[in-house]
Parts: structure tokens; C-alpha cells; sequence
């Protein structure tokens, strides 16, 4: 083989393995490796969560609102504690990942808080963002429920099960305050006189 041939046989391949860089390292991840980061990703949206409810319990103008936000609250720490079993079943450390996408609902939800406080409308929005905050979590948890299912990860689903019917049934509480009060509410005095 001439040098030159060889010499640019190790060149394409010096770039081959340059230009794949961390693409090398994505080709050895799984199924496992997804439903270990989601897992985190939901662990730590639920303790942002832990700490936003009891602020939304205090914002709330209803007694209905309050006493929702802070039941909430409670079954979140339940939530937490099942998502340290599912850590536990796997052998690993419960960690959170940073969720971008949790701390942007509840800083939206904060944003409601300071903008409406006061108002008739402040409950409505409360509700909206409290329905924003479970939506995400009724479509992490209805995702690692079909990864730990094709793990074969049954334990963890039992577990995953138990958190989404509580984001499920909250969703639809708030979906019924919003109907009976918080929406009419909103409307004002003024169209409701
Ligand atoms: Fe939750
Ligand atoms: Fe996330
Ligand atoms: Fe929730």
C-alpha cells in the first residue's frame, strides 16, 4: 500500500472517530439509561412541587383551594417516598435531574401569584397552573410506566401506577373546582352583580 494511501486510510478514520465524539457514547445507551434519567427527572420536579403547593395553599382565596393545595401537598411526599423505592428496586442512589420544564411551570405559576394577587381571577389561574404542573406529571409517569413495563420492572410499576392515579384524581378535583367556583368567580363583581 502506497504511504499516502495509508496515511489518508488513518486521517478518515482519526475524523471518523473526532466527528462522533458523544455520539460514540449515545450508541451504548438504552431503554434503562431513558427510564433512569426520566425517573430522575420526575424526583425532582415532585420535591419542586412539594415546595410550590404550600405556597399555592397560601395564595388561594377558597377554603376548597387551600385545603386541596395542602392535601396535595401531603400525597406528594407519598409520591416521593414510592420514587425512592423504584431508586431502591434498581440499586441506585435516588438523585434528582434538573427539570427545566417543572421549574418554567411553577415560575409561571409564581408569576399568576404576583399578577393577579388580589384579584377575582386569582384562583382561576392558580387552577390553570396546578393543572400545568400535573399534566407534566401524568406524562412522565404514563411514560415510565410503559419503559418499566418492557423492563419487566413490575415492582416499579405498581409503584408508578400509585403516583399517576393521584396526579389523575388532583387533576380532576381541580377541573371540578374550576367549574363550580374559580371560573365564575373570574369573571368579576362587576359581570357577576
Ligand atoms: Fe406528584
Ligand atoms: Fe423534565
Ligand atoms: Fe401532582
Amino acid at each position: 500500500m502506497p504511504f499516502g494511501a495509508a496515511k489518508s486510510q488513518a486521517g478518515a478514520i482519526a475524523a471518523a472517530e473526532a466527528s462522533s465524539g458523544g455520539l460514540t457514547m449515545a450508541k451504548t445507551k438504552t431503554l434503562d439509561d431513558l427510564f433512569l434519567d426520566t425517573l430522575k427527572d420526575i424526583y425532582f420536579a415532585e420535591k419542586q412541587i412539594l415546595k410550590a403547593l404550600p405556597k399555592m395553599a397560601r395564595a388561594a382565596q377558597s377554603e376548597e383551594g387551600k385545603s386541596g393545595f395542602l392535601h396535595h401537598r401531603d400525597e406528594t411526599q407519598g409520591q416521593i417516598e414510592r420514587l425512592e423505592q423504584v431508586f431502591e428496586f434498581l440499586g441506585k442512589p435516588a438523585r434528582g435531574k434538573t427539570c427545566e420544564a417543572i421549574q418554567g411551570i411553577i415560575a409561571e405559576g409564581e408569576e399568576i401569584i404576583e399578577e393577579y394577587n388580589g384579584s377575582d381571577a386569582l384562583d382561576a389561574g392558580l387552577i390553570s397552573s396546578a393543572q400545568a404542573v400535573e399534566h407534566y406529571e401524568i406524562a412522565r409517569y404514563g411514560t415510565l410506566i410503559a419503559w418499566a413495563n418492557q423492563l419487566g420492572l413490575k415492582d416499579a410499576v405498581a409503584l408508578l401506577e400509585a403516583n399517576l392515579a393521584e396526579e389523575v384524581a388532583t387533576d380532576e378535583k381541580l377541573t371540578a373546582l374550576a367549574g363550580s367556583q374559580a371560573n365564575v368567580k373570574a369573571m368579576g363583581t362587576a359581570s357577576a352583580k
